[in-house]
């Protein structure tokens, strides 16, 4: 199924320095490089959310990841730069008319989905789904700090069928996209938060394509938004990817690892005398 040939893949690793890392960065970052083989490996730090990241976080990244026996070329993508990409993006989505402005507060969409309905509110990757207060409200009527969501029907409209190639094997096998869910599952979601000006999903989708990467590899938590990506990608006409989703690492009770589990950060494990390999085998690796 993966045609590629090995000198011609590019992955990345792309944390947020939002906390330090874990057993479970350490291992999406062993995988990334290892998925690469005789191709490349990148480095990207998804800083986009300016009030969590910190720059000490972001040092220790580069300080663990070397410690870990990675390398990647110079100089590191850093989404803070590169605000001007997403809002050119952004520029092209509102062109083809499929954004509208949201001026919901986290409190008007948990009213408005606590009204009395059919059936219990689908959960997306987002959380809750929509529930479209604000579809529909144009472009020219958006205030300074609405955000702004992607109009799901609309979107659909725009792209034919789509699916991707998934590689790992959880989910192993190619997805196709069924419009019909993506509405009633996914629904509008943000494209460009107030805060932010941007997305998670936005920027990963355009600097994947600024990458180059050929194979996306995270953890399985995101294969639910791949979707969002392989839509956005056709969208803005830009290279598809293939993807990658591995398992989480979870702590003895099979629990998720979080980044607030300090316990399991890797800067622990080396000050109490953890070598490289012991991280590697610890991870199965
Ligand atoms: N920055 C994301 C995270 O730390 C990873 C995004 C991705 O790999 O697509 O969870």
């Amino acid at each position: 199924m993966d045609a590629m040939p090995p000198e011609a893949r590019v992955t990345r690793f792309a944390p947020s320095p939002t906390g330090p890392l874990h057993l479970g960065h350490a291992y999406a970052a062993l995988i990334a490089e290892r998925r690469a083989g005789a191709g490349r490996f990148l480095l990207r730090i998804e800083d986009i959310d300016r009030g969590r990241s910190r720059a000490e976080y972001e040092a220790q990244i580069y300080e663990d990841l070397h410690w870990l026996g990675l390398s990647w070329p110079a100089p590191v993508m850093r989404q803070s730069e590169r605000l001007g990409e997403y809002r050119a993006a952004l520029s092209r989505l509102v062109s083809m008319g499929v954004l509208s402005p949201c001026r919901c507060r986290r409190a008007d969409i948990r009213a408005a989905l606590a009204a009395p309905q059919e059936g219990d509110v689908p959960h997306g990757p987002d959380g809750p789904v929509y529930p479209g207060l604000c579809r529909g409200r144009a472009m020219s009527d958006a205030a300074p700090d609405d955000a702004l969501r992607l109009d799901m029907r609309k979107a659909l409209a725009h792209v034919g069928r789509l699916s991707f190639a998934e590689l790992g094997p959880i989910h192993e096998g190619v997805h196709g996209l069924e419009p019909d869910r993506m509405i009633a599952e996914v629904g509008d979601v943000v494209l460009a938060r107030r805060d932010m000006g941007t997305s998670y999903h936005l920027s990963v989708v355009v600097d994947d394509a600024a990458q180059a990467i050929t194979e996306v590899t995270r953890g399985a938590d995101l294969f639910a938004a791949t979707a969002i990506h392989v839509l956005l990608q056709a969208l803005l006409e830009i290279p598809r990817t293939s993807y990658y989703h591995h398992d989480l690492i979870r702590d003895e009770q099979g629990k998720r690892l979080a980044k607030r589990d300090d316990a399991r950060a890797l800067a622990l494990f080396r000050a109490q005398g953890a070598t490289p390999q012991d991280i590697r085998m610890r991870l199965g690796l």
